[in-house]
């Protein structure tokens, strides 16, 4: 315990002295915070790595939405272990939502920090208030959008279990909350419900199982998505909604670096920068993986027309004229699955699946691994949305 301490403190000097510096070093990676929360930081990874082909000149940046701090009423967690974790993990941008307070546009984290660029934003009128530089007063959702992109901010839904404005101009939702997926778990229904009673009664030997019980996106919302898609493009991305306040007993069921370690959102960008990480996401280039059960970088979807030639990333609209090959490429280990308007229509073990489309869809790619004896989902994309010409 004692061990445990001195080493956050260290951390905690470094990243002192890396935020004085302002430098572009990432921070010293802390590996106990305290006891039962041992970690692994990802190691090897000097800045983020290049796409993998058709995506050459992008890069595969790894990034957090929907965090609170001691910002929050409902966290206390500090500014600078937001940064050690942040820094541990290898994220490359982060997006904060604290609950508004006086502090947390004001002193929240913006720009760079070791390897992670911070925007500060909020979790407000139901969204996900991304980069703002104002409060948000909105009177609906549609309102408080209309704040948020006035002062140049992206709107996102937050909890899209309690969102009812779905005709609203926001520009992404999302596609998993792990939150949420506590409280269904909590219900004991179902398979997660059922699995989260299992790890309960292992708590003390297993602290991380709880968290891994759980952690599948809810089909709620992406029903919602698959049917959003019909009529617009809607960027999927994942909520972390880390607070840190979950504790069972005496142990602490969601510390930082766990919350953040589980799942993260990827963005293909062309470069680290802020305009390059607002525009990526903007574009939807990117996808969401629970990378606790592998790294995910390697994945990418895109579509081809028969001379082979790159018609469509992840993320974007076409219009079909004449048949089109949808292909994913994924880390080995999973099985691909392309999915049309949420209903799968092809499936392969292996890196490579290709799929050729005549019709109009909201096409994307899930891939699924085994693991703790079940099948666990890994990695969602963002769609290719094939429309029907006019
Ligand atoms: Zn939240």
């Amino acid at each position: 315990m004692k061990n445990a301490r001195g080493a956050l403190a260290v951390a905690v000097a470094l990243v002192f002295a890396a935020l004085a510096r302002g430098d572009d070093d990432p921070v010293p990676l802390p590996r106990t915070e305290t006891e039962g929360e041992t970690w692994r930081p990802r190691t090897g990874l000097d800045g983020p790595p290049r796409a993998p082909a058709p995506l050459e000149g992008f890069l595969d940046l790894r990034g957090i939405f929907h965090a609170h701090s001691r910002h929050s009423h409902d966290s206390k967690v500090p500014l600078e272990k937001v940064v050690a974790v942040a820094n541990a993990l290898a994220i490359d941008f982060f997006f904060m939502t604290d609950h508004p307070s006086p502090d947390s546009l004001e002193k929240g984290l913006r720009g760079r920090h070791g390897r992670t660029l911070f925007f500060a934003g909020a979790e407000t009128s139901g969204l996900l208030a991304l980069d703002l530089r104002e409060p948000v007063r909105g009177r609906s959702g549609t309102d408080a959008i209309a704040q948020v992109v006035s002062q140049g901010g992206i709107a996102l839904v937050a909890h899209p279990e309690e969102w009812t404005e779905w005709d609203a101009p926001f520009s992404g939702m999302e596609i998993a909350n792990l939150h949420y997926s506590a409280i269904l778990a909590k219900s004991g229904k179902g398979e997660a419900g059922k699995r989260a009673i299992a790890a309960l009664a292992k708590l003390r030997e297993d602290p991380e199982g709880a968290l891994l019980a759980i952690v599948d996106p809810a089909k709620l919302y992406l029903d919602r998505w698959d049917d959003l898609g019909k009529k617009r493009r809607v960027v999927g991305v994942a909520g972390n909604d880390a607070h840190e306040n979950v504790k069972i007993g005496d142990v602490q069921v969601d510390p930082y670096c766990r919350s953040l370690r589980v799942v993260d959102t990827h963005l293909f960008a062309r470069g680290t920068g802020e305009r390059d990480v607002r525009e990526a996401l903007l574009a939807g280039r990117g996808y969401v993986a629970f990378e606790v059960w592998g790294d995910s970088p390697g994945f990418v979807f895109f579509a081809r027309d028969k001379e082979k030639k790159t018609v469509a990333l992840l993320g974007e609209e076409v219009h079909i004229e004449s048949p089109l090959e949808l292909v994913a490429r994924a880390p080995a280990g999973g099985t691909i699955r392309i999915l049309r308007d949420g209903a799968v229509v092809s499936s392969c073990e292996g890196e490579e699946l290709a799929l050729e489309v005549t019709g109009g869809g909201v096409y994307r790619v899930l891939v699924v691994l085994t693991r703790r004896g079940r099948e666990v989902p890994w990695i969602f994309s963002n769609p290719i949305y094939v429309r029907e010409a006019d």
